[in-house]
């Protein structure tokens, strides 16, 4: 992409509304802006990154066999009238009718939706396993919209739900599931906790919420210090797995997952035929992740006072080419280095804008990209390229010849560097 021809509109201070650091980031980066209360259109840098957190769910998902498909946001409130949920005061529905006077309800779940389809569609134990998950706008009619992405009234959700004919199957769902959102977790570069949790208003048997670790959530949970266990309850004040000191920290709830049993299938009448031909009711779980809301916890963990530091995975873009001045030796050779990264498929962004040095430099900080390329007058005349790493701001000087396999190799090791980090983060804390 080259700059001049994007709409990214950074900003140099920080907004009034902004009370949160991710939701500051997230408007000086020019990645969304606010409509409303509580509603925010996320621009093209915004939705180039939950587009890459999303990526990184299918992958997951699909790894643990479950498939994707997309139910409506708008729902009937027959399928909530069976339920029993129409009048449930904890999921903030809004509610509203049409032209003929038919109710419905704007998505805050869709527990009733899928028991409903599958109801319809599975009708033998042969027909079962499975898993189907979607990634959907979701609305809640939050009373107190804050702190930008973390709560909103409207976001983006991957929800997915198992059915399973017997209650160990089910089991073993749930931890498939628990896997795929440590992994999840772990490659959007989050510091996080796993804690017991009560099931509200899913109900249900057991549940666990993925809690990451930020200064402006608003969970607080006693995590100890020396192992991975977390709990929501305050009363804890020796670890019972490693009998390490408790302290006390604030999150930001990112998934949450719920070992549901029957209470849907029952409510729903989604009923299957035994091989003795007998009717049973399918156990179920169901499994989601706020991914708008994992971008703002991304960003809480992630940046400095000059901006966002996105790892890698989720960058919009992994690589930023800065050409420093308009002399039309510095212009073609930062379009070439543009072309010989974009042939390579690194996905790069060309800051060819025609601005002063210092507001390229803070923007590219501010934006986050990981590898900064820098091209000038100066360095085209040593036959150099300036490459600046965005977490560490070390700098290099690299032939130019040499530039893109340079960036290829610190790509890698970037990579590389993120899975070790994240096997030695597990490792302490097994
Ligand atoms: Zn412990």
């Amino acid at each position: 992409m080259r700059w001049e021809r994007a709409l990214i509109p950074t900003l140099k201070e920080n907004p009034q509304e902004a009370e949160a650091l991710s939701h500051q980031l997230m408007l000086r980066a020019g990645l969304a802006r606010k409509i409303a209360a509580g509603l925010y259109a996320y621009l093209p840098l915004g939705i180039k990154v939950i587009r890459r957190v999303e990526t990184i769910i299918r992958d997951e998902m699909e790894k643990y066999g479950a498939q994707e498909l997309l139910m409506p946001i708008l729902q009937p409130r027959e399928l909530w009238e069976v339920s029993g949920r129409w009048n449930d005061q904890e999921l903030g529905m809004l509610k509203l009718k049409n032209r003929e006077g038919s109710e419905f309800v704007l998505a805050p779940t869709h527990e009733e939706i899928i028991t409903g389809i599958v109801r319809g569609e599975a009708r033998s134990y042969k027909d079962f396993p499975f898993n189907l998950y979607q990634i959907q706008t979701k609305f809640r009619d939050e009373m107190r919209p804050r702190f930008g992405m973390i709560r909103a009234r409207e976001f983006i959700m991957k929800d997915a739900y198992s059915f399973d004919v017997g209650e160990e199957m089910a089991r073993k769902s749930y931890a498939d599931m628990r896997k795929a959102y440590i992994n999840i977790f772990r490659r959007c570069g989050l510091n996080f906790r796993i804690v017991e949790a009560d099931p509200g208003a899913m109900g249900g048997e057991k549940s666990e919420e993925f809690i990451a670790v930020a200064e402006n959530g608003e969970d607080v949970l006693a995590a100890c210090e020396a192992c991975d266990y977390a709990t929501g309850a305050d009363a804890a004040k020796k670890c019972p797995d490693c009998g390490g000191r408790m302290a006390k920290i604030k999150g930001i709830e990112v998934g949450h997952i719920f070992n549901l049993g029957r209470k849907y299938s029952k409510a729903l009448s989604a009923k299957f035929l035994d091989p003795n031909g007998k009717e049973c009711l399918p156990f179920m779980g169901c499994y989601g992740i706020g991914i708008t809301r994992t971008v703002a916890a991304i960003i809480e963990q992630n940046s400095d006072e000059k901006g966002i530091i996105w790892p890698l995975e989720v960058a919009p873009y992994s690589v930023v080419v800065l050409c420093l001045d308009r002399e039309e030796t510095t212009v073609a050779e930062s379009e070439q280095l543009y072309q010989e990264l974009g042939d390579k498929g690194i996905e790069t962004l060309l800051d060819n804008r025609d601005e002063r040095a210092g507001v390229k430099f803070n923007d590219a900080d501010l934006i986050g990209i990981p590898i900064h390329l820098i091209i000038s007058r100066k360095r085209i005349s040593e036959q150099k390229v300036e490459m600046k790493r965005r977490r560490d701001q070390i700098k290099l000087l690299i032939p130019r010849p040499e530039a893109t396999g340079e960036v290829i190799r610190l790509l890698k090791d970037l990579k590389e560097r993120h899975r070790g980090t994240e096997a030695q983060r597990h490792k302490e804390h097994k």
